[in-house]
């Protein structure tokens, strides 16, 4: 394995020195064993629940905390940071890029406030497993590299519950909050070297003082990423702009959940009592989001603040733009189409949120609607006839829908059916969710129950992070 440590060489001031706590009997309790060989480590490797959970470190590795502001549900924050979480290691993978591997769980930090810094074993398999989803879908995002029993239990709400490290890996860890943080201090020598940073690892053929440059750049990932997850009805739940990152990767798996029946309001977090975060909320929050990460970047956009924001703004008075250029080329592809079709796309999101109709099983539906076999489609949609004859007489091409509309998704039911299992010991149903979700496109006998939305009586679903 090849060991870096750029963070801690470029970025001082930016994190505080940090080592896991002791944690009594490691043990692997999910692992991506593709990932960990991309990136040059031995999955059968014994020593792996120790490095993993930060009791052994990859040699040469400076283990970190990292320093970030944010915007939380509007409200700013100049001091955040890793609270419990931590930078083990930067690796260089076998593609030659470099990557992030960050634990959460990991122990208290001078960030954690009056928390523990620890994580329940739940939570971190409800963000192994739903990364791993969204990768498989393709979707930019943080990957779950392994998920690691502490043998030590945490208090929460709920009681003493097992406790667990999530190890995640990234093209980096940097955030919108992490240049709130250094520009809420005015200390402009350090923006400078962050924003170099930043160019270096996700926009190389950028000058290193481009910052209206890395500005369109995050926008312009910002807005493929929600256009991605509008198509597949991915509600983060929690967009603070903390948790919105400079590689244009979904991170922080806390409160997120994927929605059955299509509604724009659907919200799942307990915290998100006013809907900030709702589903339809996402690409406005983005672009909030994005006009706080140009405040923050405006004293190197330009020495003069008037011409600053002249040149900030266009670029966020553009992304509403480029966001329905993204998501439409996004619906183009679900529905089959060879170029956008802007009307269609409306009246069939509106068709499906009159009939309550399964985000994910009525764009499925449209694979044997292509081949003329229309009746999972109208089983969703009842009144959706015409709009049929209208789609067809564009001539859907059924691969490409199948290519873009997952057969099996995250459902709610069947996640915490295989946290609650795990929790008493049992992997065996999150094993096989994890399988059945692998290979998302491809439609596989004996899977029925994982493609199914949730009996009626689980009822509304809440999330708690
Ligand atoms: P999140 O909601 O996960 O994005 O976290 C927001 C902030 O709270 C971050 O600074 C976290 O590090 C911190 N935080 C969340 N949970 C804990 C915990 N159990 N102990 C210490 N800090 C935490
Ligand atoms: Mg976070
Ligand atoms: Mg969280």
């Amino acid at each position: 394995m090849i060991v870096g440590n750029s963070y801690a060489d470029d970025l001082k001031g930016l994190y505080l020195p940090f080592q896991a706590a002791r944690f009594p009997a490691p043990a692997l309790v999910a692992l991506d064993r593709g990932l960990a060989g991309e990136l040059g480590m031995d999955p059968n490797d014994a020593g792996l629940a120790q490095m993993l959970s930060g009791q052994t470190p990859p040699e040469g590795a400076t283990t970190l905390a990292m320093a970030y502001a944010g915007h939380q549900f509007g409200g700013f924050s100049p001091s955040l940071g890793d609270g419990r979480a931590m930078l083990l290691a930067e690796v260089q993978g076998q593609d030659g890029r470099w990557w992030d591997i960050h634990l959460k769980g990991s122990g208290r930090t001078p960030f954690s406030r009056g928390a523990d810094g620890k994580a329940a074993l739940g939570p971190m398999l409800r963000e192994y497993v739903i990364s791993r989803a969204m990768f498989a879908m393709g979707v930019p995002t943080t990957r779950a590299l392994a998920v690691v029993a502490t043998g030590e239990d945490v208090y929460r709400e709920a009681g003493a519950l097992p406790g667990a490290v999530l190890a995640r890996v990234g093209g980096s860890h940097l955030r919108v909050g992490t240049f709130q943080f250094v520009a809420a201090r005015g200390d402009i020598d350090s923006l400078r070297r962050l924003l170099a940073y930043a160019i270096r690892r996700h926009d190389a053929d950028l000058a290193p003082d481009d910052a209206l440059g890395l500005l369109k750049r995050v926008g312009a990932r910002q807005s493929r990423l929600i256009a991605q997850w509008m198509g597949l009805g991915f509600v983060h739940g929690v967009m603070n702009t903390d948790n919105m990152t400079i590689s244009g990767e979904t991170i922080d798996y806390g409160p997120c959940a994927f929605m059955e029946a299509h509604d724009p309001a659907t919200v799942f977090s307990s915290i998100d009592r006013q809907g900030r975060y709702a589903y339809g909320n996402q690409p406005g929050i983005a672009r909030w989001n994005l006009a706080r990460l140009a405040e923050a970047l405006l004293p190197l956009i330009d020495a003069d603040e008037d011409r600053a924001i002249e040149q900030a703004s266009a670029v966020i008075d553009g992304f509403a733009e480029w966001f329905q250029r993204d998501l439409q080329n996004v619906l183009a592809l679900k529905l089959g189409l060879a170029a956008p079709n802007p009307d269609l796309t409306e009246d069939l999101l509106n068709a499906m949120m009159e009939a309550k109709a399964d985000h994910t099983l009525t764009f499925r539906a449209l694979v044997q609607a292509a081949k003329g076999d229309t009746g999972a489609f109208l089983a969703q949609v009842p009144e959706g006839r015409d709009w049929l004859v209208r789609w067809q007489a564009e001539n859907p091409d059924a691969a490409m829908i199948e290519a873009h509309n997952p057969a099996r998704i995250p459902r709610n039911h069947l996640v915490e059916e295989a946290l609650d299992a795990a929790q008493k010991g049992d992997m065996a149903p999150f094993d096989s969710l994890t399988k059945a979700l692998d290979r998302p496109f491809c439609d596989i006998a004996g899977l029925d129950r994982y493609r199914l939305p949730a009996p009626s009586g689980f009822g509304a679903y809440r999330t708690f992070c």
